[in-house]
């Protein structure tokens, strides 16, 4: 029986510069709000909490850092993905959220990959993840280009690290099957049963374990268990397994190991190796700390690791609405086809995300914006989107694009110009740079050169721009009215023709000689409305993919729903549009804004530069998620 989804309870977020996007527009110049983490370091550097660590210039144990220099960097603070699946907006907020921390408070974060799991992992995923962060502007390790940690290098310190466990008598090797095991291990109203292996002595157990380590054990015989509290309130700390045998080729340490670290036990180590002082985590590894506390302090006691060891925060997850972040369900829409691939525009991973023209800038508001809380909550896909518009409003160029054509004659053309007449026209492509833009983003930068095309007889326009009869209120063409081919002239609407089945196939109208945008007198006659345009001898086809939410639930797998059933048909609708001549000269992954129609980019996969116009939509220009 699948259960009830559970009651939504989504945040809508202020945002404070939706509609006049300031010149900071990027996170990192926008005072920021505290929050626990801020607060938590602050305090830790007020008492000198960490002031004593040393740093051997590389992750180590107590020995190798003892001999090193006073720790430079203030706090280290990582991000540590598992390499088995690509990175999404969820993982974006905590690579926000570590760099910026280690980055505000002088100290520095690292990457590290948390390949302990050697069946699920990758190169091609580690590839992925190292271009994600750089894409997202941050430098790990403290310098540029440092190649990443892996956890699989710690693994000869945590083998040495069980042995020393099992000689302290905190750890024993048990035989139980995996069933006599969960059972034992009670539950919560009902503690656990000691194993009767519990009880060997630690050379039983140190000799048991090399066994293991030797490959004399079947996969599965034996786990080593740390030795703690079966009757614990905690289960956690229920005699947890470190060690299990697992005959895998490892994508980094290939066949030298058939036993492998649990999670629970190599994640600390790892963190202390590298001498993190704040290792931050989701909520659901709350009930962990005790486990990871328990271990700082018997590596600290038996001198192998360095003190003060560090400390676990735990912060709520993002959930975004109409979104999963689970690697597992993203990886299944692409075995399964539901999209083109992980990098597929409607996908939330960063790939994703950047191919449909989100920006890094973008990103670090939106994990700025949404902050960091200990409960969880949903927060409402337009923020994301409201993120986007505010930092490309200021940055993308403009250009006319027209997505649903229908021809518009200019019929006394001829006359007022002559046959064949093509008149240039210039827009800027940056509005704002002259004002806002100075101070913003495009700070020390020169105005973009101006976009060139050019007007004839004949021209491109939506048909949404054309009513025979006008609806009320409504400004733009329909017979009798005037209005402003942008940045071209104002022309007068005469009526249309049609074809036998009643569609319009073209719009007519007569130019108003000396009205051209930008010339003396061209403001005297006056319009209600302004409408975009190309010009059908420069205009360009090009192909525009108009995306829409992949899925049509909020909650798409929320209370054990399928998600699969909830899965939008219409998500994408792929069209041919007409462009001016300077949007067909993009480059991949160029942002525009197509005036009044939203932000587009070029795509950065089929996108050919001046021959194969390739455009995304990536978020229209008002928010009409929801509506
Ligand atoms: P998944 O469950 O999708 O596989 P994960 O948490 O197992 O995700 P990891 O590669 O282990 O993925 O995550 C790396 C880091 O990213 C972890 O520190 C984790 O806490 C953080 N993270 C993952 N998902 C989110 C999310 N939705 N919101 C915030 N942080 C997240
Ligand atoms: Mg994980």
């Amino acid at each position: 029986m699948t259960q009830p989804p559970p009651k939504i309870s989504v945040m809508s977020l202020p945002t404070p510069t939706q509609n006049k996007p300031a010149a900071n527009a990027v996170a990192t110049d926008v005072v920021k709000p505290s929050n626990f983490l801020r607060q938590i370091i602050e305090s830790d550097l007020a008492n000198g909490t960490y002031a004593s660590r040393r740093w051997g210039g590389s992750p180590g144990d107590a020995a190798h850092h003892a001999k090193g220099q006073p720790d430079p960097a203030k706090i280290r603070t990582r991000f540590p993905p598992e390499p088995n699946g690509y990175l999404h907006i969820g993982h974006a907020k905590s690579i926000c959220l570590n760099f910026g921390l280690a980055r505000d408070y002088g100290g520095v974060c690292h990457l590290r990959f948390d390949d302990t799991n050697p069946e699920k992992e990758d190169t091609e995923y580690v590839n992925s993840i190292i271009d994600s962060v750089k894409w997202l502007g941050f430098e790990w390790n403290g310098a540029p280009d440092a190649a990443p940690y892996q956890a699989s290098d710690y693994f000869d310190f945590m083998y040495r690290a069980a042995e020393y466990l099992i000689e302290a008598g905190h750890a024993y090797v048990d035989e139980q099957t995996a069933e006599q095991m969960r059972v034992n291990r009670g539950d919560f109203g009902k503690p656990g049963i000691d194993s009767p292996y519990r009880t060997r002595t630690p050379a039983e157990n140190l000799e048991r374990f090399r066994q293991m380590r030797d490959g004399q054990h079947e996969d599965g015989a034996m786990v080593l268990r740390a030795k703690i509290d079966m009757g614990s309130p905690n289960i956690n700390l229920r005699d947890p397994a470190i060690y299990r045998i697992r005959r895998a080729t490892h994508h980094n340490t290939g066949d030298k190991w058939c036993i492998y670290p649990m999670y629970t036990y190599a994640h600390p180590i790892e963190d202390a190796l590298e001498q993190i002082t704040h290792s931050i985590c989701t909520l659901e590894f709350e009930d962990q700390r005790p486990f990871y506390d328990w271990l700082m302090a018997r590596l600290i006691e038996g001198g192998l690791l360095a003190s003060p060891p560090p400390h676990q925060y735990e912060f709520a997850r993002l959930n975004l609405t109409y979104v999963i972040t689970s690697k597992r369900k993203l990886a299944q829409l692409v075995y399964d086809h539901k999209v083109s691939g992980w990098d597929d525009p409607r996908m939330p991973t960063i790939v994703g995300l950047r191919r449909r023209g989100y920006t890094p800038a973008a990103l670090q508001l939106f994990a700025e914006r949404i902050g960091v809380t200990k409960s969880d909550s949903w927060i409402d896909y337009s923020t994301l989107e409201g993120c986007l518009r505010e930092d490309l409003e200021l940055k993308a160029h403009r250009g006319m694009a027209v997505l649903n054509p229908v021809k518009l004659v200019l019929t006394n053309w001829d006359e007022v110009f002559a046959p064949g007449h093509l008149e240039p026209c210039s827009q800027p492509a940056l509005p704002h740079h002259a004002h806002e833009a100075t101070q913003g983003v495009a700070e020390g930068t020169e105005p973009p050169p101006a976009r060139q095309f050019s007007i004839g007889k004949e021209v491109w326009i939506d048909r949404e721009d054309f009513e025979e009869v006008p609806p009320k209120g409504y400004k733009r063409l329909f017979p009798g009215n005037k209005v402003r081919l942008k940045g071209g002239y104002v022309i007068e609407c005469t009526g249309c023709s049609k074809d036998a089945n009643g569609q319009i196939t073209e719009v007519l109208a007569t130019v108003v000689p000396d009205t051209k945008s930008g010339t003396p007198g061209s403001e005297t006659v006056k319009v209600k409305a302004a409408i975009t345009w190309v010009g059908v001898a420069n205009g360009v086809n090009a192909e525009v993919r108009l995306y829409d939410r992949l899925f049509l639930d909020a909650q798409p797998d929320a209370g054990g729903k399928d998600f699969i059933e909830s899965l939008n048909p219409n998500s994408l609708k792929v069209i041919t549009a007409i462009v001016e001549p300077s949007l067909a000269n993009a480059l991949p992954g160029q942002n525009f804004q197509f005036e009044r129609h939203g932000y587009f980019v070029a795509d950065r996969v089929d996108h050919v530069q001046g021959s194969k116009p390739v455009f995304n939509l990536a978020v229209g220009l008002k928010d009409s998620w929801g509506k």
